[in-house]
């Protein structure tokens, strides 16, 4: 979508710190850590939220979960634990419209979330 941010960062029209690309799935650091590991995993392919996904989604956001793993695990957190995240509209927070899915670690987390 031309006016969605997160497309712009995947077709590398802003710039973002890029930690993992394939063809289905980009991640990169959130411009606005809340944790002193944070990155968004997202399809390249646009999808507004995951209230909006369909039975053919489900194995692309699978995968999201899949490099979420792999990248907390590279960077040292698979035995301490992280935390993956996507907020789904209004009421969850969500404030960009293209499916994310947020991995955070290297601190502990409480629960339930604010
Ligand atoms: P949401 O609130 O939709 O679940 O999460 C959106 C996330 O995107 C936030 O954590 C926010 O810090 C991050 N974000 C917003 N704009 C940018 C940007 O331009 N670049 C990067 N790397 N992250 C962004
Ligand atoms: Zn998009």
């Amino acid at each position: 979508m031309s006016d969605c941010l997160f497309c712009k960062i995947c077709e590398g029209k802003i710039p973002a710190t890029i930690t993992y690309r394939d063809d289905d799935v980009v991640a990169f650091q959130d411009i606005g850590p809340k944790a002193p590991f944070h990155q968004l995993v997202i399809p390249t392919r646009h999808i507004a939220s995951l209230t909006q996904a369909k039975p053919e989604d489900a194995a692309l956001l699978g995968k999201l979960m899949l490099v979420a793993s792999k990248l907390a695990g590279e960077a040292g957190h698979g035995n301490s634990g992280f935390r993956v995240v996507m907020n789904a509209g209004p009421d969850a927070g969500q404030t960009v419209f293209h499916v994310h899915l947020h991995v955070l670690a290297g601190r502990s987390f409480g629960w339930p979330p604010g």
